[in-house]
């Protein structure tokens, strides 16, 4: 903590990507934070692939050099295969800006967490782990702090000017204030497991982010490579046709790798090294950013869906904002909705645009074919595709775009 920092000015709950961002960028402007994890250390977390645009926020927390000496496998494109195995031209970032932010990374999450938990104590956050948050104690529509509980001690209460609810899709906040809005048009689910040994494409692509759709387009795998020889593989669809039909999550796993050839081809050389995961219902967006003394970030504010790997981005983006509106809120000492989520609206205008490239996605929309008819819009969708989102030149694709889905929509009715 700085010098002359109070103690408990932010209590910020959680200690993921977004929680740690929000809490290290005020330690840094001098406001005192505390950080509760529930969890007792490093824990395991889907999220691995991380987007271009992650590095500005990345730069402000410090991390950029321990990121560029660690074994993270670097990303440097995407690629999209079809439910046909025909393959896109490789979105390569630095298309658009031949910059060193064109590069990112595919990260062990419990490393990359751990590096930005570590970094935030280094800048003087007092981090707990085993450290839960029960509730937030309101008063009214007023946030005075949080009820907590070490492990193997009783519940206490916690005084604090604003707290940042960064608790992922465990929503404390979302929750007790019933924020939350499912998005009735993504109710998917996911099963993914580790392998070792799957196919890895040589030189710049070893690290591309391959999305591969299953036949008749239902959904699709992410295919990503990262260190010790490992390969995320994890597929997409729809809640009811991945869960439905009481199968084990290794026969799901394995009836929609058959649906996908391309993805069979690169995982059949491999060895499983994990059990698989799964998870189900995770998009939606709260109702507000922020409150009289508190204020949401990352997946607590909402999630989209994996499709373009936005999610980490999305909590780095949103813990950096919340943090410099918290720091300029405590300086004229308002702490009033207003004040507090002023950044929201820029914000999920932002969310928004990736939002509508989702949906087309799941329409089966095919970016090779988009480009091949529109190279022209080559350039907005990388932009899209590496985060930058918040412009209003990136919508010049919505156009084309809608066009060619309703092509597609007319297509498949005639
Ligand atoms: C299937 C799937 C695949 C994905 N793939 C990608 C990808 O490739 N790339 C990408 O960028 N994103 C991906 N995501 C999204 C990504 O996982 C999240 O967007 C990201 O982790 C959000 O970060 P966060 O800090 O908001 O939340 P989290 O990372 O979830 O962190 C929240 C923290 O809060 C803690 N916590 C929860 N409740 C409490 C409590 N009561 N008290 C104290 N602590 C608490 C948790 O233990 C956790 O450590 C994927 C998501 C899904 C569902």
């Amino acid at each position: 903590m700085l010098p002359g920092a109070q103690k408990n000015e932010v209590l910020v709950i959680g200690g993921g990507p977004a929680g740690a961002t929000a809490a290290t960028l005020l330690a840094q402007q001098g406001v005192g934070v505390t950080l509760m994890e529930r969890e007792k250390g490093p824990r395991f977390h889907i999220g691995e692939s991380l987007m271009p645009e992650t590095y500005w926020t990345l730069r402000r927390l410090g991390v950029l050099d321990q990121l560029k000496a660690s074994a993270f496998v670097k990303k440097y494109s995407v690629q999209f295969v079809t439910d046909s195995g025909k393959e896109s031209q490789p979105f390569y970032f630095f298309e658009n800006n031949p910059h060193e932010a064109s590069q990112t990374w595919q990260v062990l999450r419990s490393e990359f967490d751990t590096m930005l938990l570590d970094n935030a104590a280094a800048h003087g956050v007092d981090v707990r782990y085993d450290c839960r948050v029960l509730e937030p104690r309101m008063d009214a529509d007023q946030c005075l702090g949080v009820r907590f509980q070490e492990k193997g001690n009783e519940p206490r209460e916690f005084s604090s000017r604003v707290v940042v609810d960064a608790s992922g899709q465990s929503l404390v906040m979302g929750n007790r204030l019933k924020l939350k809005v499912p998005d009735p048009l993504l109710r998917k689910g996911s099963v993914w497991a580790y392998f070792e040994g799957a196919l890895r494409e040589p030189g710049l692509d070893e690290g591309a982010t391959l999305v591969l759709q299953t036949q008749g387009k239902k959904g699709w795998f992410w295919y990503i490579p990262m260190h010790n020889n490992r390969v995320s593989v994890g597929v997409v669809s729809s809640m009811d046709s991945l869960f439905g039909g009481g199968f084990s999550h290794q026969e799901i796993f394995n009836r929609e790798l058959e649906a996908c050839p391309a993805a069979m081809k690169r995982v059949a050389p491999a060895k499983r090294v994990t059990d698989f995961y799964a998870t189900r219902d995770f998009s939606y967006t709260c109702s507000q950013v922020a409150g009289n003394g508190w204020v949401l970030a990352g997946d607590a504010l909402g999630f989209l869906d994996p499709i373009y790997s936005s999610g980490v981005f999305l909590a780095l983006k949103s813990g950096e904002l919340a943090a410099d509106a918290i720091a300029r809120s405590l300086a004229k000492n308002d702490l009033s909705e207003r004040s507090l989520g002023n950044w929201g609206p820029d914000f999920l205008k932002g969310m928004e645009r990736m939002k509508r490239l989702v949906y087309a996605f799941y329409e089966g929309f095919s970016f090779g074919a988009f480009i091949r008819k529109h190279p022209e819009m080559k350039r907005h969708i990388i932009d899209l595709l590496v985060g930058d989102l918040f412009k209003e030149s990136v919508d010049a694709v919505i156009g084309p775009m809608d066009a060619m889905r309703q092509e597609m929509k007319q297509m498949a009715v005639g």
